[in-house]
């Protein structure tokens, strides 16, 4: 019988497809490895899945041999392989896509080892894949070796004396300093004095500066409980595949009828209650066993403190993997992580595919976080996806907030995470913040003029602001004005592509406000209401242009700026407070770096005033903050989607979060046309169980997840009617399929999406509900095969599997 081997290819195709394995690479192919194969006449890296001698269930002559074998060792190991594979079908996702998550870019040394062998020629798709190596950097580090006193001069006694105190260093860096470094270098390293070596460093921004060692605190008995707990999850672990480590085979094996012990937690902290340290013990009793960890975040760029702690703890043993990697750095992470060197990595959404070895322990912060759901290409989630990754490795797994899902407290309620409660901040001093309402019925503008600033939230700004403390004020919108309406007839400006209203954005003008010398306060610039040189943008698109001067719809000249975003609330915070010194953090001001300096010169105290969106409610641990205002709570509140109120009191009780951290109590004033809407009064009296325990009553009543499970198919076309013909067809199929018919599945639509034109497609979706996975999974297969082979080419659609954004 041949040996048949079978390879995922890069195709938007859910099979996999069957090879031979060639008798000079037999027992070289083996799951997870990258070969090269001919596909349609063409050469494609793909990915083995499964090897095995077998007769072939297709006509023999049609199976081609495997062309190159690329990776020696397999690039994905069978732990990650196998959970990938699972994660494509959850998702009804095309293998070859989901693959691609976790591949690493392709070695130089790689790609000369497949063109000595004459593999490459004609190969296409090689050359599209990112090609990293061959680019090292060389290291200098001082030995244990001590001179003969009194025999080093000059610039290598000093290089010495560097590398002595600051541990070691790129060369490249020591010549910055010293002209004669590579002769002091060489000097230095015949005397052995000096070790000289190559690598390919991480020259990561989160590594440029060297983190002190801490010194772990002692734990309060909360914190202690919780970490104790997860101890013994891990110990409790079963020996992994590779594990060698002493510590495991010490393990004592379970008394007979005993309960198995519980190896998913959800940790219930509020802000502030030292979540992060009970993360910091769990990963080292991880290490301690011989295992890996992995730890997700919402979003690392704006949490450089979190990674400092890790690094404080940890040192450089830890890859950090972010979007702003080059591809060199990210592949010396990935390597790192194989290879078993690291055994720590931390990152967004995509760390979840980290080739952590021996994976013992993966943590999700902030797990009720929004972006932990990709939301194109594979629309995975990320916690979910944790969780059985975790499960299937037989790992630890640790979902962190203080602002619990509603998902992760069903699952709570069913047994499947053991909850471990922080209830206090961590700090001795600290106590959660008082929260006051401020209905803006009641309430007139303060002496800004605007609205949205009150006189109450006015006189708290000044109060904080005489007190030498910060403040921030949370508003969730972008732009100067969120929109433009004409003055006569009423017409909203939307963008053309979208059915969506234009923002205006007033950009950064250097002539606002002048840069004054010597410190004294600058003068308020005036706050003009048409300023010339500002952009309408629409958020959903890319598209910019100019604020037209008269109305598209009846041609006056009466156009008018309505609404407040976060650049038109700084401005009037900054002309009101002159006094101040006012910031802005939002997706505007903040590219990678930005926001970080922005947040760290919060921290040092040269920003009084920050103003944002939800950039600004994200955990940061600001000392010296004593004041929130929620400039508009009522925003997020109105939107028509299932999980708007508990997003919007997930925002309320984080941005609240960021108040009085430290020894100075907090204040927070929510504004609200509305303050009997249960997310902002659960919000106001740090109510997290009671809104909890509300919300998944009224998803019970309305019948939306937790207690239902969704599937959103989503439909768009450049033309309406096939866009609206193709939803109608899946629809009417998935009611007619056994599961619909038994109506097992309930079929909801089809319907045009809250959102009903975005970059110039039309939107129709078709949402699936049942009470169980299983019905669920059925007439999405049968779905699929409809999408596959029998709809409108000009249709796109999509499978939602968990549907997070509903707009
Ligand atoms: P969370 O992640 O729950 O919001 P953090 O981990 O940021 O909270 O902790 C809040 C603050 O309390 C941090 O400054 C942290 O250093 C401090 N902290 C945490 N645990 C302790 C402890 N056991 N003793 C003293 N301070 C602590
Ligand atoms: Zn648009």
């Amino acid at each position: 019988m041949p040996l048949l081997a079978d390879v995922a290819v890069p195709v938007p195709l859910s099979q996999a497809f069957t090879y031979e394995v060639p008798a000079a690479l037999a027992g070289e192919v083996r799951p997870g490895a990258r070969v090269l194969c001919e596909f349609h006449r063409r050469k494609l890296l793909g990915v083995v899945l499964a090897v095995s001698e077998r007769s072939a269930a297709i006509d023999p002559s049609k199976i081609k041999p495997l062309a190159a074998l690329v990776d020696a060792r397999p690039a994905l190991p069978a732990e990650l392989l196998a959970f990938l594979q699972e994660l494509a079908a959850y998702y009804f996702a095309p293998i070859g896509e989901v693959l691609r998550l976790a591949l690493p870019a392709i070695e130089r040394e790689q790609v000369r080892a497949l063109k000595a062998q004459g593999e490459l020629d004609g190969v296409l798709d090689l050359g599209r894949a990112k090609q990293v190596g061959g680019r090292k950097v060389a290291y200098a580090s001082a030995t244990d070796v001590v001179e003969e006193p009194g025999t080093l001069r000059g610039q290598a006694a000093a290089v010495l004396a560097l590398l002595r105190a600051n541990g070691e260093q790129p060369v490249a860096r020591i010549e910055e300093r010293f002209g004669n470094a590579r002769s002091a270098l060489k000097k230095l390293a015949e005397r052995n004095l000096v070790a000289l070596d190559e690598r390919e460093p991480p020259r990561d921004p989160f590594f440029r500066r060297a983190e002190e060692r801490d010194v772990p605190p002692e734990l309060n008995a909360a914190q202690a409980e919780a970490a104790a707990r997860i101890d013994a999850a891990l110990a409790a672990l079963a020996p992994s595949g590779g594990g060698e480590h002493p510590a495991i085979a010490q393990q004592e094996p379970r008394p007979a009828g005993q309960e198995p012990r519980p190896s998913a937690f959800l940790l219930f902290g509020v802000t502030g209650s030292g979540k992060t340290e009970v993360y910091l013990r769990a990963i080292k009793s991880c290490l301690d066993r011989g295992r890996g960890a992995l730890v997700m975040v919402p979003e690392i760029a704006l949490t450089p403190q979190l990674v400092a702690r890790f690094r404080a703890r940890f040192g450089d043993e830890l890859a950090v993997l972010h979007s702003g990697l080059s591809d060199a750095d990210r592949h010396a992470m990935w390597a790192s992580l194989h290879g078993g060197k690291v055994r720590v990595a931390i990152g967004a959404r995509s760390a979840l595919f980290a080739p952590v070895p021996d994976l013992g322990l993966i943590l999700v912060d902030e797990e009720h976080d929004g972006s932990f759901k990709q939301e194109e290409g594979v629309r995975y989630h990320a916690r979910d996806m944790a969780l059985l990754r975790a499960h299937r490795a037989g790992a630890v797994c640790v979902l962190g907030s203080a602002t619990p899902s509603i998902e992760s407290v069903a699952l709570v309620r069913r047994g499947k995470l053991a909850e471990l409660r922080l209830p206090d901040r961590a700090h001795r001093e600290a106590s959660l913040p008082e929260v006051s309402l401020v209905d803006l019925r009641r309430f007139r503008a303060g002496p800004s003029g605007d609205p949205l600033i009150s006189l109450p939230l006015h006189r708290a700004l000044e109060k904080t602001l005489a007190a030498k403390e910060q403040a921030i004020l949370f508003l969730n919108r972008r732009g100067f004005a969120p929109s433009v309406v004409c003055g006569s007839c009423g017409t909203l400006t939307t963008c053309d592509a979208c059915s969506v209203a234009l923002t205006y954005h007033r950009g950064r003008r250097r002539d606002a406000r002048p840069p004054s010398p010597g410190g004294a306060p600058a003068p308020a610039a005036p706050l003009d209401e048409r300023p010339e040189g500002g952009r309408l943008r629409c958020h959903y698109c890319d598209y910019a242009g100019p604020l037209p001067d008269r109305c598209g719809a009846c041609g006056a000249r009466n156009l008018l700026l309505e609404g407040l975003g976060t650049e038109r609330l700084e401005a009037t915070i900054a002309g009101s407070f002159p006094e101040a010194r006012v910031a802005r953090l939002d997706r505007d001001v903040a590219g990678k770096d930005r926001s970080q300096a922005i947040l760290a010169k919060m921290r040092e105290g040269k920003i009084d005033i920050l103003v944002g969106t939800q950039m600004v409610t994200k955990g940061h641990d600001l000392p010296n903050v004593t004041l929130v205002g929620v400039v508009n709570a009522d925003a997020a509140l109105g939107l028509p989607d299932f999980r708007a109120a508990e997003r919007g009191f997930q925002l309320l009780v984080q941005v609240a979060g960021r108040a009085g951290r430290r020894d100075r109590p907090g204040r927070v004033l929510i504004q609200t046309r509305n303050p009997e809407h249960p997310a902002i009064a659960f919000a106001a009296a740090h109510d997290v169980p009671g809104f909890l325990e509300r919300e998944i009553r009224d998803r019970e009543e309305v019948g939306y997840p937790p207690a239902t499970r969704l599937a959103l198919l989503r439909i768009d076309a450049v033309d309406e009617s096939v866009g609206r013909g193709a939803a109608a067809k899946l629809a009417a199929h998935a009611r007619t399929c056994p599961e619909g018919a038994s109506r097992r599945v309930e079929v909801l639509g089809p319907s045009a999406a809250p959102i009903a034109r975005l970059r110039g497609r039309y939107r129709f979706r078709v949402l699936l509900r049942a009470r169980d996975r299983g019905p669920l999974r059925g007439a999405l297969a049968a779905l699929a095969g409809l999408i596959r082979d029998g709809l409108d080419r000009n249709a796109r659609v999509i499978i939602d599997v968990d549907p997070v954004a509903m707009l």
